[in-house]
């Protein structure tokens, strides 16, 4: 069966209030459990993380969030050329800072943040941390009318994806892994779309994860199976594909 994939599914769905003030507290606020990824002796993975996914509200909401980000990020939005992109990276930032800032107990603008040396060459631009801090690690996306926080104990990467139009799907099969792309043009083409975007998922989930980022290793990284040290979950979020990418902890690998 095409569509079958290994590793954890789907935990409970339990609502969480994150308490803020403003237009944030409307959002519909879902806090997903990772379950225990199965290993072959059967013991806990250890591979623990919890992602919040919030819906981008429709306008007017979205320009009246709490003021929480620093000059790094207002540079970075600014950047941004469409007002669509803007609203979603002022959404998606301001939803992180309220995230960690709740877990932390601490006020959301009083964050800073940092990058981890990058796995291939050790420079400063690896995947995004907290400062100086012995926080959660934490992970970031945006895809659609979606935007994803993962929080975990030990590294991980979270991703959200549309599903992709059929023109997408062909001019993006090229940079899968051989068997990621055997499954998805074996794929009836009326679930082909969405086979893609759980795939692509996973694989952003991981690589973001890791830190190597989408740059390189998306065509050497097989995200059908569970890479070696990792656990990957899918979300069933209705209209796009997520997942969850989170490290095992070692002694369960
Ligand atoms: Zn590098």
């Amino acid at each position: 069966m095409v569509t079958t994939m290994t590793g954890p599914t789907m935990g409970t769905v339990a609502e969480m209030n994150l308490q803020v003030p403003g237009p944030v507290s409307e959002l519909v606020v879902a806090r997903l459990s990772l379950p225990d990824a199965r290993v072959r002796t059967g013991e806990r993975s250890g591979a623990a993380a919890d992602a919040v996914i919030l819906r981008v509200p429709p306008l007017p909401h979205r320009t009246d969030l709490p003021g929480v980000l620093d000059e790094g990020e207002h540079a970075r939005m600014a950047q941004l050329r469409r007002g669509d992109d803007r609203d979603r990276y002022l959404l998606a930032h301001t939803a992180l800072r309220l995230v960690l800032g709740h877990r932390l107990g601490v006020r959301a603008d009083v964050l800073r943040f940092a990058r981890a040396p990058c796995p291939g060459c050790g420079g400063p631009h690896g995947r995004p941390v907290l400062a100086g801090a012995s926080g959660p690690e934490f992970s970031l996306a945006h895809g659609g009318g979606l935007v994803a926080v993962a929080l975990g104990d030990l590294p991980v990467g979270v991703d959200v994806e549309p599903n992709p139009s059929a023109a997408v799907v062909r001019r993006v099969a090229d940079h899968l892994h051989p068997r990621e792309r055997e499954m998805v043009l074996s794929a009836p083409e009326g679930v082909r779309a969405e086979v893609f975007a759980r795939l692509w998922s996973r694989k952003e989930a991981y690589l973001k994860g890791t830190g190597i980022g989408l740059g390189r290793g998306t065509d050497t990284t097989d995200a059908t199976a569970d890479p070696p040290g990792w656990a990957i979950a899918d979300l069933a979020i209705a209209g796009h594909a997520a997942a969850l990418a989170s490290e095992r902890r070692r002694g369960n690998r």
